[in-house]
């Protein structure tokens, strides 16, 4: 049967008006995705902005590479590429966040948790400043009956790492962590009681807390380790490797590994 012409009118304006709403469609969402390519670009920029650590962070110290920590004290550029995209600086950003609000929390409840001194972060400073680290806080009291201070360690983390925690504790779950809490425990001569490790689970706002007591030898190991980093830079030796070779898991997400693999052992 042949179309009558009001129906062939009909169908044309229908058309047009698909295809005009499929081309607005692919325009708002070409804007949309240059929208986050801007904000992408703004917090990169930002980024690089930022000084440059001119120390040894403590809160690294547990990490098994040396030679990636020394590679970190020496300021090396990390290879092309290996730059945090913005989405990772956000998920950084995002912590923050987290952490503000659980030192509200902690303080709606009525602990008398310390953040800062003269509106700097709580830390310390070894060797000459060449060592440094920067405590979350210090519980110097509250509503329950417990042994003050303590040093408070705040982490947040996905569903998938906060259940490892829960299941391993933190020494399993993340030695980094450990590390950290020992070194700064041991620094800030917060040893006589357990830190309030907490952490908060980004998917379902779980909160994660373990007491953990102090560990001495975890302390001078990691103290140790520290000052092989500096005599090491300052005697100019790079120290070994942790592998083998470049595939070991460690170094495939390393920010340093074509720099590092591509030098003889030892080399700077
Ligand atoms: S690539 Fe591997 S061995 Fe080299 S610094 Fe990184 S983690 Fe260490």
């Amino acid at each position: 049967m042949m179309n009558t012409l009001a129906q062939t009118l009909q169908k044309f304006t229908l058309d047009m008006e698909a295809a005009e709403s499929a081309s607005k469609n692919q325009t708002s969402h070409s804007d949309a995705q240059n929208i986050i390519k801007e904000l992408d670009r703004g917090i990169v920029d930002k980024e690089r902005k930022q000084p440059r650590r001119r120390y040894l962070g403590a809160s690294s110290l547990g990490d098994p590479c040396p030679r990636k920590l020394q590679y970190r004290y020496m300021n090396q550029e990390v290879d092309e590429g290996k730059e945090f995209p913005a989405q990772t600086l956000r998920i950084f950003g995002l912590g923050h966040v987290i952490e503000d609000m659980m030192i509200m929390y902690f303080r709606d409840a009525g602990f008398d948790l310390r953040t800062e001194k003269k509106g700097e972060q709580f830390g310390f400073e070894t060797a000459g400043g060449e060592v440094r680290g920067h405590i979350d806080g210090v519980i110097c009291g509250g509503p329950l009956h417990m042994r003050y201070p303590m040093l408070w360690e705040c982490k947040s983390a996905s569903e998938k790492k906060f259940n490892e925690f829960v299941r391993k504790g933190v020494a399993e779950a993340n030695p980094v962590y450990a590390a950290q809490v020992a070194l700064y425990q041991a620094y800030m001569e917060l040893t006589e009681n357990p830190c309030v490790f907490t952490v908060l689970n980004k998917n379902t706002s779980e909160i994660y807390i373990e007491m953990i007591p102090f560990n001495g030898e975890l302390a001078q190991a990691t103290s140790d380790k520290a000052v092989q980093i500096l005599k090491a830079t300052q005697a100019g030796d790079m120290l070994p490797r942790v592998a083998q070779n470049n595939d070991y898991f460690v170094c495939k997400y390393c920010e340093f590994r074509n720099t590092c693999w591509s030098k003889k052992e030892g080399a700077v």
